[in-house]
């Protein structure tokens, strides 16, 4: 028996943990929307081609903010607040290419690489404008919200095949498990089925963190069946209403396995080594603003839409004898375009220590998102409030670290953010310890009735 487990779990670390390296629920999501609503992936690409050609305004940084909904069944599921915290900090390294491995990209993609100037806090406040950390916790009876038995992913793998990537082969696994409600990837966005409803998602970042694992064998680690998913922005002004139901629009957001969050997240489990260096959330935001996989989801005739991102005839798994990024670097899989694969790109399947990029096109897509469908987001953005009406004063300014505020007005709320923009502090408390780190300049709002003032306060310690 124990042979047996350990044969299986090689053929399911073969299948799921190794060749499907990092997995992504994309191709799986989209056939699911498309089974649910007919004609929506035509709606995702035709938003695509118009985010390709509308013409942007903004050039400054622009913040979004997160909500970060945990839905656990255990303590393991039940991620610290410093995990959730690490993962924003990554997130914002990366899309400000402030990521300590940026000079591992090489020379022939420098020119390619972008600083996307996005960056994420979590919120400060509710929707019903409450104070908030920007984290929610959920429990939940589902120990996992894929309820398939290994067994049954045996049989679904032998009948269709086991690279995930590959289109053909996620639509044939969706239909295996059709009707059973066994791949209902939408579960942990709503209350009535065991998760948490959705905050406003024109203004959030909905980020789900759940169990997308497979009961482990002999009760170990969770075997994962996806890393993670995300709805890609639509916007269809021409369709009928109904095309578009509300519960579509409160499903919208991201969804990350908890093994893959954060950055040597201690529950990581079999991902320890390949995906723990919180680039799974990349990836799935990078969706989320509107990026395909840089393989295209097809060959080396199929491109992701992007003029500056390599083709690939696929995904670049690493392989089992690693060599660390070397062995991928050798990687050219479509000798046409007289380029290496991009295997330092998030949108691709890569070893996570690998990637460190995204490019010029790409960032054009995501911010132009972000000034078409997504733009939603960017109403609680500091640097969009307009200056005081409040009538305030704060001292000492440089401070080494208290400050006083001092007003006329009536203060609902204070925050502190760094200046990455990162939510530090939310208090109504009008003494403050600014709970800076290190040298340098911060930010306070002061929220009052009516309105809402920005200043910056510099700290020396
Ligand atoms: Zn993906």
């Amino acid at each position: 028996m124990k042979v047996f487990s350990s044969l299986l779990f090689s053929f399911l670390c073969l299948s799921v943990c190794a060749q499907t390296n990092h997995f992504c629920g994309d191709v799986l999501i989209k056939h699911q929307l498309e089974n649910k609503y007919p004609g929506i992936n035509k709606v995702v690409d035709q938003t695509f081609e118009e985010a390709k050609t509308r013409s942007t305004s903004r050039a400054d940084v622009l913040r979004i903010p997160v909500v970060f909904h945990v839905v656990y069944n255990n303590d393991d599921q039940n991620l610290s607040d410093a995990i959730l915290k690490n993962q924003i900090d990554i997130l914002n390294e990366d899309f400000r290419r402030l990521n300590s491995n940026a000079n591992e990209t090489r020379a022939i993609f420098l020119s390619q690489a972008a600083d996307a100037e996005i960056e994420f806090f979590l919120a400060g406040e509710d929707p019903a404008g409450n104070p908030t950390n920007g984290i929610t916790r959920t429990f939940t009876s589902l120990a996992s919200f894929i309820n398939i038995s290994i067994t049954d992913l045996l049989e679904a793998l032998g009948e269709c095949g086991s690279d995930f990537a590959d289109p053909d082969v996620a639509a044939c696994i969706d239909e295996f498990f059709a009707g059973s409600e066994a791949l209902d990837l939408d579960a942990m966005k709503s209350d009535a089925t065991g998760g948490k409803d959705a905050w406003d998602t024109n203004r959030y970042l909905n980020i789900w963190i759940a169990n997308l694992g497979l009961e482990g064998l002999a009760g170990g680690d969770p075997i994962p069946f996806v890393l993670g998913f995300a709805y890609p922005p639509m916007e269809a002004p021409n369709w009928p209403e109904d095309i578009f139901p509300e519960d579509l629009e409160n499903k919208d957001g991201v969804v990350l396995h908890f093994q893959a969050v954060g950055k040597d997240n201690p529950f990581a489990g079999v991902l320890a080594g390949t995906n723990d260096a919180g680039r799974t959330c990349v990836h799935e935001v990078g969706h989320y603003l509107g990026l395909r996989h840089i393989w295209g989801d097809g060959d080396c005739t199929v491109d992701d839409g992007i003029s500056d991102t390599p083709t690939a005839e696929s995904d670049s798994q690493p392989t089992i004898d690693i060599g660390g990024c070397g062995d991928l670097h050798s990687k050219d899989s479509c000798m046409e375009d007289g380029l290496p694969d991009m295997i330092e790109n998030y949108m691709d399947y890569s070893l996570e220590s690998c990637q460190n990029m995204f490019t010029n096109g790409q960032v054009n897509i995501m911010r132009s998102m972000l000034e078409g469908p997504r733009s939603g987001l960017l109403e609680n953005q500091i640097s969009s409030i307009q200056e005081a009406t409040l009538e305030y004063s704060i001292f000492p300014n440089p401070t080494s670290g208290n400050i006083n505020i001092i007003s006329t007005d009536k203060i609902d709320l204070v925050k502190i953010y760094n200046a990455s923009g990162q939510l530090l502090l939310s208090t109504k408390e009008l003494n403050i310890d600014i709970q800076a780190s290190k040298s340098g300049i911060y930010f306070i709002e002061i929220i009052g009735k009516q309105s809402r003032s920005f200043q910056k306060i510099i700290y020396s310690n």
